[in-house]
């Protein structure tokens, strides 16, 4: 299989925090964000994060990044703004395929997973197309002391498509990158026209096609704030997979 050159870069200041077992006061300097957006889009054109304070749901393709507000609606990011996580690249297909008939979120993984040459590296996934139905959320603005993400999305925003033109913007980690990434599948969508999105709870495909783009190389760029450096990091990555799956 071709692998392109590209490396996947993660801004991770610490998902891990918000999820797991930390302190309030550690969740509070770690989620304010630390990393520019315009650090962020020097490193790749197709991505997904978030932003300081939770603010939203980021999603990058063909080198424009959005941010989903807790509205639903997509904005242009001011690279100003900061993030506490995103993972980006520079997509480029190594490899694609029809996603044939109306397969629910757990039959088109499924099918993307029997499509993979190895499930050892990462991959971005890049799926286009009409969607019968798209399941989405968003995370409104938190403040601090800011609760652990399975507080937040018990509250969250969530909007439904049906009948939707759109894309799906996302990575699929190894199981051994638990801790340093969300392992298996994360996908973000947005709409044809660009206008409203969110994070994926749940879809159903219509007429799509995938893209995939192996990754040799994984770099990741780290905080460097006093939050970060005294932050108890030995957090319990099954709530992780809970309010990321
Ligand atoms: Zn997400």
């Amino acid at each position: 299989m071709p692998r392109s050159a590209g490396r996947l870069a993660a801004i991770v200041a610490a998902l891990i925090l918000v999820c797991g077992s930390a302190r309030a006061e550690e969740r509070r300097g770690v989620l304010e964000g630390q990393t520019p957006y315009f650090v962020v889009e020097a490193r790749g054109d197709f991505g997904i994060g978030t932003f300081g304070d939770l603010d939203g749901e980021m999603l990058a393709v063909d080198g424009a990044f959005y941010q989903i507000k807790s509205d639903g609606h997509a904005y242009p990011v001011e690279p100003s703004l900061k993030t506490p996580f995103a993972s980006v690249t520079y997509f480029d297909r190594d490899f694609a395929f029809s996603v044939p008939g109306k397969l629910d979120y757990p039959a088109f993984l499924a099918y993307l997973d029997g499509k993979l040459p190895t499930k050892n590296v990462p991959y971005a996934v890049r799926v286009e197309g009409t969607f019968e139905f798209v399941k989405t959320r968003s995370v409104p603005r938190q403040s601090k002391p800011y609760p652990k993400l399975a507080e937040v999305v018990k509250t969250q925003p969530v909007f439904e498509f049906k009948n939707v033109k759109g894309t799906l913007v996302g990575f699929r980690f190894p199981d051994y990158m638990r801790g340093v990434n969300v392992p298996g599948y994360h996908f973000h969508f947005i709409t044809a026209d660009k206008t409203a999105g969110g994070h994926v709870l749940e879809l159903t495909t219509d007429r799509v096609d995938a893209s995939l783009d192996a990754s040799p190389g994984f770099s990741m760029r780290l905080p460097e704030t006093e939050a970060f450096d005294t932050a108890d990091l030995s957090a319990d990555g099954a709530a992780l997979d809970k309010v990321e799956k």
